[in-house]
């Protein structure tokens, strides 16, 4: 349904979750671009906390410090010129937590409940009014549970290790794709064990393998569920 002006008066909320490296974030940055819909890159919340713990030294064994350091922190998601800038407390530090000390700590970080209950409630706030495309790992289980459309990409860990060492930052860090193959199965497998939030598919989530899928086919593929969503909800 659309109004006088053009604009979508119908929105849902999209929740896509899954391993490290699956394409998602390039994925639900395309499909909200498509509906004009607003993209949240959870990950990159989780991100900046662990960014900024590091750099305050304290370690995700210490809790009691991690939620008190936590408690003065702000973690803003905003739209840029050139996508999503993440800033943490006024700080921009959207190319800072992409590095490979962030990503070999984060799922540390993110096993903490305090941190997760903090987290996880600022993201509800974003897709309160409805439109938004929000990527994670717990999006559809314990964030967004009533999200209209929900996906599980999954791809094989050969196959994400290979997208991810293409898209490595040209920080002048060096990892070989046998060492970032091993790397990205540990954070799987601590993502999935974790106690509090894992990351497990949802019962409703619609799951797609993307190992030999292009970008540009699951991006169609989740865009044409919402748009019979929205035509059957709206
Ligand atoms: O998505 P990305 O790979 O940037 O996420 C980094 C890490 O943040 C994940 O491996 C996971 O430990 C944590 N995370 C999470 N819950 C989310 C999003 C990310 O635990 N919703």
């Amino acid at each position: 349904m659309s109004s006088l002006n053009g604009e979508r008066e119908f929105r849902i909320n999209i929740a896509i979750d899954g391993p490290a490296g699956a394409g998602k974030s390039t994925v639900a940055r395309k499909v909200a671009r498509q509906l004009s819909y607003v993209y949240v890159d959870t990950g990159a919340m989780y991100r900046a906390v662990t960014w900024d713990m590091l750099n305050q030294a304290i370690d995700a064994e210490n809790e009691t410090a991690v939620l008190e350091r936590m408690a003065a922190l702000e973690v803003e998601l905003v739209p840029g010129e050139d996508g999503q800038r993440v800033r943490l407390s006024g700080v921009d530090v959207t190319d800072e937590i992409r590095s490979l000390a962030v990503s070999r700590t984060v799922s540390r970080y993110a096993q903490i409940e305090g941190l997760r209950a903090k987290l996880s409630s600022a993201q509800r706030q974003m897709a309160l009014r409805k439109g938004v495309v929000m990527d994670g790992r717990d999006i559809g289980t314990t964030v967004l549970p009533d999200a209209e459309v929900k996906i599980f990409m999954t791809a094989t860990v050969e196959e994400r290790a290979r997208r991810r060492f293409r898209e490595l930052p040209q920080s002048g860090e060096t990892i070989t794709l046998e060492q970032l193959e091993r790397e990205i199965a540990e954070r799987d497998s601590l993502d999935r064990s974790r106690e509090v939030s894992p990351l497990v598919c949802a019962d409703d989530a619609t799951v797609l393998d993307t190992t030999h899928m292009t970008i540009d086919e699951v991006a169609d593929a989740i865009a044409h569920l919402a748009e019979r969503e929205i035509a059957q909800l709206g």
